[in-house]
């Protein structure tokens, strides 16, 4: 299984959005990182064929995707962002429909919905209607209809969005579980959802890839940057003005701060070990300060 973007570019008139995306993806679970717009979810369309770039290839074990979209789109399975599910139908219902209009054998059908519902823990709820589920138990139902048809290549775009912690880290253990011999790609722009469960990010900036690693290799390229400070009271703002905070804590002595910066941002700042939130904050600085 081998999943190759080759120079993946999109225009709108003028307006780059994906400027020469490259990468090569073995069986493995990625998190594509990158701040609001940088092109996650424009990628992954074009990955699924709902969109066309402008130029690139894409190919899957060599094999041009789009001049067979039938071929590719049988081993892909997708969770869009603005996944729409029909509150009045039940899980199985829901499942049962997906399958339909993949194509697949009723009787088949059946058995594949019930181990799927079984497989996320919706087994209990199968019957109830979907306008009863929490967030979680809804993003569980949407992982489950992207894998009615056992796909090799899974794409899920911000599967967190609007999870609460414990749902969170049931989704991860839930994606962990599937992701054997499966190309596994998840969008976000919360840290810590990648940060255990990605085999690699792929950093993606205002549509350029700009980095991707295992967590522990791309923290240690800002190692260096990273600082930890206690500023007095009648300092703290013009410190946090001129600098990207990481963390403020309040303590007797002064404010510690956490800061991300190229130079010793204070006299006293002392250099600490970098952690994935603070290489985003270094990446998206721009981003997240608009
Ligand atoms: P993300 O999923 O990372 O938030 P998107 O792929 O949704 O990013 O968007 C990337 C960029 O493309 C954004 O700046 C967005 O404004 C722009 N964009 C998306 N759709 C269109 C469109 N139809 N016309 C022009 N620009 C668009």
């Amino acid at each position: 299984m081998l999943l190759e973007l080759h120079n993946i570019t999109k225009k709108y008139d003028d307006t780059v959005v994906l400027d020469h995306v490259s990468f090569r993806l073995k069986p493995g679970v990625y998190g594509l990182l990158g701040a609001n717009g940088s092109g996650k979810t424009t990628l992954f369309r074009i990955l699924c064929g709902v969109m066309k770039q402008t130029a690139g290839t894409i190919t899957y074990n060599h094999d041009d995707v789009q001049s067979n979209p039938g071929a590719f789109r049988s081993i892909l399975g997708f969770l869009p962002q603005d996944f729409s599910y029909y509150p009045d139908f039940t899980g199985m219902k829901f499942m049962l429909y997906i399958a339909a209009l993949k194509g697949i054998n009723k009787n088949f059908a059946k058995k594949r919905c019930l181990e799927l519902l079984k497989l996320v823990g919706l087994e209990d709820v199968k019957h109830k209607k979907i306008k009863k589920y929490s967030g979680g138990m809804k993003q569980r139902l949407g992982i489950a209809q992207a894998m009615i048809n056992d796909p090799e290549v899974l794409i899920l775009d911000e599967p967190t969005v609007g999870l609460d912690p414990k749902e969170r880290v049931r989704f991860r253990n839930l994606i962990s579980s599937f992701s054997e011999n499966k190309i596994v790609i998840l969008s976000t722009h919360i840290v810590s959802d990648v940060e255990y469960i990605a085999d690699e990010i792929l950093v993606l900036k205002q549509g350029k890839l700009e980095n991707r690693g295992a967590s522990s290799e791309l923290v240690n390229t800002i190692q260096g940057y990273v600082w930890e400070s206690i500023v007095e009271k009648n300092r703290l703002d013009e410190v946090v003005a001129k600098h990207v905070i990481s963390n403020q804590k309040h303590e007797a002595t002064g404010t510690v701060l956490r800061i991300i910066s190229n130079e010793k941002p204070t006299h006293n700042a002392e250099q600490v070990q970098p952690t994935l939130e603070d290489l985003y904050l270094y990446y998206f600085r721009e981003d997240t300060e608009k």
